[in-house]
C-alpha cells in the first residue's frame, strides 16, 4: 500500500453508514477510482463541502491494487463551479458529462485527454450563460472519438460526395451516412443539411468555444437526438442515461436563442 495524490472530479457520491460515503472520482492519474470517505458527513468533517458533485479537486488516499475501494485520507478543493451548484439548468447539463464518464470508463483506467476533456466541459458550463448545450454537444463528440467511436461526418459512404445537401441518412449501427442521391440503408437517422454542418463543427471545436456559436432549437433538437440515439448505440453501458432523460424530461427554459 502507498500513499499517493492525485486530481479529480467528483462524479458521484452516496451514504456508506452512519458518517461516512463511497465517493467516485475520476482522476487524472489513474482514472476512475472508487472511495471511501469515513466521517465525510458531519458537520465538522474535514471534507465538508468539498465531496460535492462537478468540483475539482486535490486528493491524497491509501493506493492497494486490486483493492475496489481505495480509502481517502485528504482532499481539497482547487476549484468549486458555484454557478453549476446553484444554477439548475447547469446542474442538469453537467449532469450528463459526469454520467457518461461515470458509465462509460473502466475503473483504474487512466486517460488524461479525457480528463481534461470533461475538466475543460464543466468549466465552460460554469462560465458561460448561453448556448450552453453546445457544449454538451462538443463534448459528446470529442467523447466518442476518444472512445474510438467517431462518427464520420466528411462524406457519403457511397459515392464520397462532401457537401451535404438537403437531406442525410446516417447509420446508428455502422457510423457513416449516404447522401440524399444514395439513398436511406439500415437503421439511420436522417439529418438536414443544417444539423450536418453543424455537427461536423462540434466535431472540430474545442469545449471552451462551443458557446459561441448559437443554433436555432429544431436543428439543435436534431443534433441531440443524433448524439444520443448514436452513443447508445455504440456504447453498451450507456444504453439508458438518466441525465439526458432528465433533460428531456425537464424541457429546459435556459438563455439562448435555442430554447
Ligand atoms: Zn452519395
Amino acid at each position: 500500500m502507498s500513499i499517493v495524490k492525485a486530481n479529480a472530479i467528483v462524479l458521484h457520491s452516496k451514504k456508506q453508514g452512519e458518517t461516512s460515503k463511497i465517493v467516485t472520482l475520476y482522476t487524472r492519474e489513474f482514472g476512475k477510482l472508487t472511495t471511501m470517505a469515513k466521517g465525510s458527513r458531519g458537520v465538522r468533517s474535514k471534507y465538508l463541502g468539498v465531496l460535492e458533485t462537478f468540483n475539482y479537486i486535490d486528493i491524497v488516499f491509501y493506493k492497494k491494487e486490486g483493492r475496489g475501494i481505495q480509502y481517502l485520507s485528504q482532499a481539497s478543493i482547487i476549484e468549486p463551479f458555484q454557478n453549476i451548484h446553484t444554477v439548475l439548468g447547469k446542474m442538469t447539463l453537467a449532469s450528463i458529462p459526469c454520467e457518461i464518464i461515470h458509465r462509460g470508463e473502466e475503473d483504474s483506467h487512466s486517460h488524461p485527454k479525457v480528463f481534461t476533456l470533461l475538466l475543460d466541459t464543466i468549466r465552460a458550463l460554469e462560465q458561460n450563460d448561453k448556448n450552453l448545450r453546445n457544449i454538451v454537444r462538443t463534448f459528446l463528440m470529442r467523447y466518442l472519438t476518444f472512445a474510438g467511436f467517431e462518427p464520420s461526418l466528411d462524406a457519403c459512404h457511397s459515392c464520397g460526395r462532401t457537401e451535404a445537401g438537403d437531406r442525410s441518412y446516417f447509420s446508428l449501427l455502422h457510423g457513416f451516412y449516404n447522401c440524399d442521391k444514395c439513398g436511406p440503408g439500415e437503421n439511420n437517422i436522417t439529418l438536414s443539411g443544417q444539423a450536418m454542418t453543424y455537427l461536423r463543427w462540434f466535431m472540430k471545436a474545442q469545449v471552451a468555444d462551443a458557446a459561441t456559436i448559437a443554433v436555432n432549437a429544431s436543428v439543435g433538437k436534431q443534433c441531440d437526438d443524433f448524439l444520443y440515439s448514436y452513443i447508445q448505440t455504440q456504447i453498451e453501458t450507456l444504453v439508458s442515461l438518466r441525465s439526458i432523460e432528465h433533460l428531456q424530461n425537464l424541457q429546459l427554459q435556459l438563455a439562448g436563442p435555442e430554447h
